[in-house]
């Protein structure tokens, strides 16, 4: 699936602290692009303990019931495979431990695009952001530069497992103000609301107006439905030049950042197994 004129996609990952948050932000884009033939995992870093208030419940039933929740929203969307790496929810901390856990699953499943929360955001709107979900997005950075993508880094992963090293085109955040990117998922709306209510165990089927009210938020702007938002992070070296040089031309007196450099600098020699044809 082509997004735009420099990132075409055919495996995308979802890397988020709990089982449902993915369904909370991306539920829509995921329905759309799995039609579209995009293959998504994904990888849920912790295990959803932790989220009951119910007295008579127990971490291990939940950590069950979340499970099979995710699992159940996954098929509704046409996400290929779920990966749980079972840390305790409530507990997460970007330790080397979690950090090899999804450099594994980035270096298995080879994404061109990865998802997952902005880890700068800390509160706003009268919430407080679960610490578990900026660990979650520190550990995807993490991964980009240098875990997942940098042979000398947890070298055990290549030289035990066989893992080569592996850097996406580019890393999609969740955003709630200045997106780069917003899908229109008006089409795919009642879907992504059917994956939410598979998580009979954290959403009433009530609240799911609140979730519609930020998708009309979020396509205001384009006058779109019901949208979804993203910041975007171009990582290929191609693309991010011309996505820089289509910023010159359209912000031409503005203060234009330069194209990043490459996570991984040519001197170190890794050959990329990505043709950079098919994309
Ligand atoms: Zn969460």
């Amino acid at each position: 699936m082509r997004f735009d004129k420099t990132l075409e996609i055919q495996r995308a990952m979802a890397i988020y602290a709990h089982p449902d948050d993915a369904e909370f932000g991306m539920a829509g884009t995921v329905a759309k692009w799995a039609n579209a033939g995009v293959e998504f995992t994904y990888c849920m870093v912790t295990n959803g303990a932790s989220g009951s208030q119910d007295p008579e419940m127990t971490r291990e039933r939940l950590r069950d019931i979340r499970a099979a929740e995710q699992r159940e929203a996954a098929a509704i969307l046409g996400v290929k495979n779920v990966v749980f790496l079972g840390f305790e929810d409530g507990y997460l901390e970007p330790t080397i431990d979690v950090r090899r856990a999804v450099a594994r699953q980035i270096r298995i499943h080879r994404p061109d695009v990865i998802f997952t929360m902005d880890p700068t955001w800390r509160y706003g709107g009268g919430y407080v952001n679960h610490p578990d979900h900026i660990a979650a997005a520190e550990v995807v950075l993490r991964s980009i530069n240098p875990d997942a993508s940098t042979r000398q880094m947890l070298p055990e992963l290549w030289q035990n497992e066989r893992l080569e090293p592996h850097k996406p085109k580019a890393l999609f955040l969740l955003s709630f103000d200045s997106p780069d990117a917003t899908v229109d998922v008006s089409d795919v709306v009642e879907t992504k609301i059917k994956a939410l209510l598979a998580h009979r165990s954290q959403i009433e089927p009530e609240s799911v107006d609140f979730i519609r009210g930020w998708m009309r938020e979020a396509g205001k702007k384009k006058g779109y439905r019901y949208a979804e938002a993203f910041k975007v992070l171009k990582l290929d070296d191609d693309a991010a030049r011309a996505e820089a040089r289509r910023r010159e031309r359209t912000a031409p007196r503005a203060r234009v950042r330069r194209a990043s450099r490459s996570t991984t600098p040519s001197r170190r020699g890794r050959p990329s197994r990505r043709g950079r044809s098919s994309g």
